[in-house]
C-alpha cells in the first residue's frame, strides 16, 4: 500500500515510475487488513502501562498480544527502545506526528478515490469502540478525554441500550461503548487491484515476483536497483518493503528497528445479522469489518519473528471474541484465512525520509497498525520530499536517523 500510494503522488508529479515486489502487486501486509481508515488511532502503543502490558505478553501464550521470547537481540533492542518511550510526554509528540499523516490521508482518500473512480466500497460510518467489562468501558473515559483535549478526537459515549439501539447486531447487556464518527472503511484488495489499474493507465510500470537486492552506486549516488536477474537504472529509489525493511539497513546507513508485528483476519460472507459499523472489542482486541460485499474479523497482535504459520488457535482468537458480541459472530463458508506482518517501529511512528547514504535513496516504512490510514499522505510526502517541493506536513517526526 505505501509503495503503491508512494508510485502514485509520482507519476501524478511527472516522475517515470517502476513498482518491483518480490510477491504479487497488492499482497503483503496490504492485502486482508481490517480496512480501516481511522484518524481517530492518533495514540501510539508506547504509552503509560504498555510496559506491564508487554510483561504479560511475554508470558501469555495465547493472549491478544503475545511476544515470543527468544535471543534475538533485534527484538531485545526493540522492547528497549519501546519500553524507554512508555511515557505520558512521548505519547503526546508521537501522537501529533501520527496525528498529521491520519488527519492529512483521511482527506486525501476522498480526493483519490473519486477522482481516480476507484470502487473499493469506502463507507464513512464511523468505528465504534465495544467493552464487555463495565470497568474497562469506565475506564476509556479517560482516553475519550485525552483524544478529546489533547487532539481534538471527539468521540460520543454511548452507554447501555442506547449501544445496542445504535448497533443491533451487539447483543443485548453490553456496559457500552463509543463511537467515532470521523472514521471511515474500505476493502483492502478492492482498493489494491483499484489502484493497480490507475497506476497501469498512468504509465507505472510494475514487475511483481522480482526480488530487489540492493542499490548499485556510482558517484556517491545510487545508480541502479539490483534486482533477480539484472539491475533497473534510476535517478532515485523508495524503499517501501514494509516489515522486511530492516535487512535494507547497510544500504540506506541507518538503523531501521522494525519488528513484524503478526496479525490475523478470517473473511467470510455477511450474516444475516451484520453490523452496520465497524467495531474494536478493546479487551479482546478483535475488529469487525462489515463490507458490501464480506465481513472480516481481524487483529491480535504477535512479536513471533518472521514467522509464516497460520496458527489455528490465533485464529480461534477472533471468532472466540465476535461470540462474546454478537448475536452472529460470523457466517460460513471462510473465503480467506490470513495474516500479515505489521512493519512496527518502537515509537509508533513510521520512518519516512532520504537514507543518510545515498541522496537519492528514500525509505518509507514502519507503518506500523495504520498502513492504510497512513498511506496517501505518505505517498504525497514522498513525492513532495522527492521533487522538492515543500511538505504538505512536516516530515521531521518521521526522519530515518531518530534511532541512531
Ligand atoms: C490483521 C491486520 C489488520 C490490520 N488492519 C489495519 C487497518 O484496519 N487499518 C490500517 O491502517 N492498517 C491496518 N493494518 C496494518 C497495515 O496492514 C500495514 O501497516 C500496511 O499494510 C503496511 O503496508 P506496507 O506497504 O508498508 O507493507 P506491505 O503491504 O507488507 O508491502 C511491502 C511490500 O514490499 C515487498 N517487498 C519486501 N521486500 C522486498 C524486496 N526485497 N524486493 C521486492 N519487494 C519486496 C513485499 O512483497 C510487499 O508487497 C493491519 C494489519 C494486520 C496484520
Amino acid at each position: 500500500m505505501i509503495g503503491a500510494a508512494c508510485a502514485y503522488y509520482l507519476a501524478r508529479d511527472g516522475w517515470r515510475v517502476t513498482v518491483v515486489d518480490r510477491g504479487a502487486f497488492g499482497r503483503g501486509c496490504s492485502h486482508a487488513n481490517c480496512g480501516y481508515v481511522c484518524p481517530s488511532h492518533v495514540l501510539p502503543m508506547a504509552g503509560p502501562g504498555a510496559v506491564v502490558l508487554g510483561l504479560k505478553a511475554l508470558l501469555a501464550r495465547n493472549a491478544p498480544l503475545t511476544i515470543r521470547p527468544r535471543l534475538d537481540p533485534a527484538l531485545w533492542g526493540w522492547l528497549w527502545r519501546f519500553a524507554r518511550r512508555c511515557n505520558r510526554r512521548h505519547v503526546l509528540e508521537a501522537g501529533r506526528g501520527i496525528q498529521a499523516l491520519l488527519m492529512s490521508s483521511r482527506r486525501l482518500y476522498e480526493d483519490l478515490l473519486r477522482a481516480e473512480g476507484i470502487e473499493c466500497e469506502w463507507e464513512a460510518r464511523g468505528l465504534l469502540i465495544v467493552f464487555r467489562s463495565p470497568a474497562a468501558f469506565e475506564h476509556y473515559t479517560e482516553t475519550a478525554e485525552l483524544l478529546g483535549r489533547e487532539f481534538g478526537v471527539r468521540a460520543t459515549r454511548l452507554a447501555g441500550e442506547t449501544l445496542v439501539a445504535r448497533e443491533p447486531a451487539l447483543l443485548p447487556g453490553l456496559p457500552g461503548g463509543w463511537l467515532y464518527d470521523g472514521d471511515a472503511h474500505l476493502r483492502p484488495d478492492r482498493l489494491m487491484s483499484g489502484l493497480r489499474r490507475v497506476l497501469e493507465s498512468r504509465g507505472v510500470g510494475i514487475r511483481e515476483h522480482c526480488e530487489a537486492r540492493s542499490v548499485a552506486r556510482e558517484n556517491g549516488r545510487g545508480r541502479a536497483l539490483l534486482v533477480d536477474g539484472g539491475e533497473i537504472e534510476a535517478d532515485a529509489f523508495v524503499l517501501a518493503t514494509g516489515a522486511l525493511a530492516p535487512s535494507w539497513s547497510g544500504v540506506l546507513g541507518c538503523r531501521l528497528p522494525i519488528q513484524p508485528g503478526k496479525g490475523y483476519s478470517i473473511t467470510m460472507p455477511r450474516p444475516a445479522r451484520c453490523p452496520r459499523v465497524p467495531m474494536i472489542f478493546e479487551e479482546e482486541r478483535v475488529a469487525v469489518t462489515p463490507f458490501r460485499s464480506g465481513y472480516r474479523l481481524g487483529s491480535t497482535l504477535e512479536f513471533a519473528g518472521y514467522d509464516s504459520s497460520l496458527d489455528p488457535r490465533r485464529l480461534d482468537l477472533l471468532t472466540n471474541a465476535a461470540r462474546l458480541y454478537l448475536h452472529e459472530p460470523g457466517a460460513s463458508p471462510v473465503e480467506e484465512r490470513w495474516f500479515g506482518w505489521r512493519p512496527m517501529t518502537p515509537d509508533s511512528l513510521p520512518i519516512i525520509g532520504r537514507s543518510p547514504a545515498l541522496p537519492n535513496l528514500w525509505i518509507a516504512a514502519g507503518h506500523n497498525m495504520l498502513g492504510l490510514s497512513m498511506a496517501p499522505a505518505t505517498g504525497r510526502l514522498v513525492a513532495e520530499l522527492l521533487s522538492e517541493r515543500p511538505p504538505h506536513i512536516d516530515p521531521a517526526p518521521y526522519a530515518p536517523t531518530r534511532f541512531q
